[in-house]
């Protein structure tokens, strides 16, 4: 809870989804408003699809100052802003929106969010070769934000090659010197060694959210050198990343980009230095296992 009484000064901010129930962001940014002093709110928004465009004019009218969005509006808000920043233009996708000047604007943050939870797990990408599952909104972003920040190569395995082509097109479009392919979702045994370049894998689908789901990438074809980050963050640790560990694999959980993307939001609204060790023991605290 606010360490405020709710007044006419209080900042609203807040995150619009469907479904929303899931997420974790309004406990980061209050212990984040908390330990700054700061006299704000963050709400968690249920927005169905077909109301998202009213939803999103009201925002700027009922002096809302600041917005995540997430699954499903992550493309479809878009069109209804102000202005889009150039990384989240280039992306085709929106998880920030900065709206205290009374103009919308549209920011990123998942793809900056992901590299700077590799940088904190001790993983620089630049010169590292990629094998990306998955070709959805969340990976768009991390692909843009990896391949700025200087990997080699990437390779797409997409479910639907058509979704992975266009995934590539728009890669090599934004960085035309990048050397993105495509290749089936399953590889063979063995079929993924490249050019001998350290590895990172990425599993960017939602498959490891449920008990039961199979595991996206053969963990018979990881080895012990590579490195194996996942999307989700829910469960903490995914059974692909479970495997990876006990082949030796050093793994990075999903906790760490919802983490600094949230991060960097808080600084686009509040231009001030976020206290990143508060939100990291806020989001903690919803896996009691682990504390
Ligand atoms: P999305 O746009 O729906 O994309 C999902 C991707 O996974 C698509 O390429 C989809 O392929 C593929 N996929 C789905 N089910 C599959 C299956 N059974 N087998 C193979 N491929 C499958 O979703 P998103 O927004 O990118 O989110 C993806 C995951 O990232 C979710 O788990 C989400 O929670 C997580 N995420 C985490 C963070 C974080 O901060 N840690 C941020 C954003 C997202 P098709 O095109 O063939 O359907």
């Amino acid at each position: 809870m606010t360490a405020f009484l709710l007044s006419g000064k209080t900042g609203v901010f807040g995150i619009m989804g469907k479904p929303i129930r899931h997420t974790l962001s309004p406990q980061m940014h209050m212990a984040a408003f908390e330990a700054l002093c700061l006299d704000n709110i963050y709400l968690p928004f249920t927005v169905q699809p077909e109301q998202l465009k009213k939803a999103v004019d009201a925002i700027v009218p009922l002096g809302i100052r600041g917005l995540n969005i997430t699954i499903p509006h992550k493309e479809a808000v878009l069109p209804l802003l102000d202005e889009i920043a150039p990384e989240a233009l280039g992306i085709g996708a929106v998880n920030t929106i900065e709206g205290s000047s009374g103009r919308l604007i549209g920011h990123n943050t998942d793809g900056k969010g992901f590299v700077r939870s590799l940088l904190e797990a001790g993983v620089d990408p630049a010169g590292m070769s990629v094998f990306m599952l998955g070709a959805g909104g969340a990976a768009k972003g991390v692909a843009i934000s990896l391949l700025n920040a200087g990997v080699s190569e990437m390779i797409i395995l997409a479910r639907r090659q058509e979704k992975g082509a266009e995934l590539a097109k728009r890669l090599c479009a934004i960085s035309p010197r990048s050397q993105v392919t495509v290749a089936a979702f399953r590889p063979e045994k063995g079929q993924t060694s490249t050019t001998g370049r350290p590895i990172l894998l990425i599993n960017t689908t939602p498959l490891g959210m449920k008990t039961g789901d199979p595991l996206p990438f053969p963990p018979e074809n990881i080895q012990s050198d590579w490195v194996v980050a996942d999307l989700i963050y829910n469960p903490y640790e995914t059974p692909l990343l479970i495997a990876a560990k006990q082949i030796g694999a050093l793994t990075v959980p999903g906790l760490g980009m919802l983490l600094h993307q949230g991060v960097l939001a808080f600084e686009i609204w509040t231009k001030q230095k976020p206290p990143v060790e508060v939100m990291r023991k806020a989001l903690f605290q919803a896996f009691p296992d682990l504390q």
